[in-house]
């Protein structure tokens, strides 16, 4: 076959392992007994809202869905004060991403990011033959000073993951207003925020008036975090109007399906939900910093429902885990293998793995600080 050579050569993302994969490989009578803390899914599930939306919509699936998604964007503009047009929904977020790379880049030309950010901004610019300029990060957090004096000329695209994914690091706060200020005019900022709704509130950056003052900026967020809808696929994405139409030409006229829009419209009206998922994720962070000290382990201090925390060998530690039921995610494919990623889980899965994770060191006779 002849496949484009840079499609052939194109790495393909690791995801977190599902749990029957790891339940057949071990020989687990079923994921039943396993958990996983791979993906920075809401432990909590879905909203009972969302549930009870998706069994009304369910008799409905003979129906294409509104290929212009009108409730939900509705929805969205009032509550972000925007207009419809400022607004595209995405089979989550990746695939908005996505869109916007097919839109922006070609041969040629070229997107900035931070060496330890979000991997699908490298992969999908090498999609389109986009070369990928890639800025060190400082302490784990996006240095946007030195992302901004990377731009060349042919710089099209500069991505912001903000928390980013896997450090679980937020900018400063005011850091991305002047980033945006000091944005040269030929490149758009796609400011990726998979998990702002984790955030306190007051933390919560007001990137939304970016859009509504018609910078060239895409907001990114998602339904898959916060509010437990991962395994539906959508998302959105916030904009000027004529980014919105680049992303209406270049998508498939039913890219979002009818199950999804109905959940993450009852969704967004669930804020009972998100609070108590903030809340489990704040306690969860501090039980499992608690381990990792216990261990003498090394963390990065997190915000959001992961942690990113340096083990030794960090492929090997993931496989014993698996081995206990306990799936979490290996961290090479980010240059660090040294560590892992963790994502918060209940009270109960917490400990769990923080049990496996203090047997395996046992067994090895080290910790990763003694290593
Ligand atoms: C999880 C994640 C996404 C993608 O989520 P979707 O499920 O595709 O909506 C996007 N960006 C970051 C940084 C993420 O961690």
């Amino acid at each position: 076959m002849r496949i484009k050579p840079w499609v052939r050569d194109l790495a393909v993302y690791e995801p977190g392992r599902p749990l029957e994969e790891v339940a057949r490989e071990y020989g687990f009578p079923d994921a039943a007994g396993l958990i996983k803390l791979a993906s920075n899914e809401n432990a909590l599930g879905p909203s009972r809202k969302a549930i009870r939306a998706l069994r009304q919509a369910v008799g409905q699936m003979h129906r294409y869905p509104d290929g212009g998604a009108y409730y939900l964007r509705q929805a969205l503009a009032r509550r972000f004060g925007l207009s419809a047009a400022h607004i595209a929904v995405g089979h989550g977020s990746n695939e908005l991403i996505a869109l916007i790379a097919h839109a922006f880049l070609e041969p040629g030309t070229s997107i900035v990011m931070a060496d330890r950010a979000f991997s699908v901004y490298r992969l999908v610019a090498r999609l389109y033959q986009a070369e990928v300029i890639e800025v060190p990060m400082r302490d784990f957090v996006h240095d946007l000073d030195a992302m901004l004096a990377a731009i060349r000329p042919e710089t099209r695209l500069i991505f912001v993951a903000n928390p980013n994914n896997p450090t679980g690091t937020t900018v400063p706060p005011g850091a991305l207003d002047r980033f945006i200020e000091r944005l040269p005019d030929h490149v758009c900022a796609v400011v990726d925020e998979a998990y702002v709704e984790l955030l306190p509130p007051r933390r919560q950056p007001n990137s939304v008036q970016y859009v509504r003052s018609g910078r060239n900026v895409f907001v990114l967020r998602t339904f898959s975090k916060t509010y437990g809808l991962a395994g539906l696929r959508i998302g959105y994405a916030l904009a000027p109007k004529e980014g919105i139409a680049a992303i209406h030409r270049v998508r498939q006229p039913f890219n979002v399906n009818a199950m999804a829009l109905a959940a993450a419209l009852a969704a967004l009206d669930d804020e009972a939900h998100v609070r108590r998922t903030r809340r489990m994720v704040a306690r969860g962070l501090r039980q499992l910093e608690a381990g990792f000290d216990a261990l003498g382990l090394r963390w990065t201090p997190s915000e959001v429902n992961f942690v990113l925390v340096e083990v030794g060998a960090g492929r090997d530690l993931c496989e014993a885990l698996e081995r206990r039921g306990v799936i979490v995610r290996p961290m090479d494919a980010y240059g660090l293998p040294r560590h892992v990623r963790v994502t918060v889980g209940t009270p109960a899965e917490n400990e769990r793995f923080l049990q496996a994770l203090g047997e395996t060191f046992r067994e090895r006779g080290t910790g990763a600080a003694r290593e």
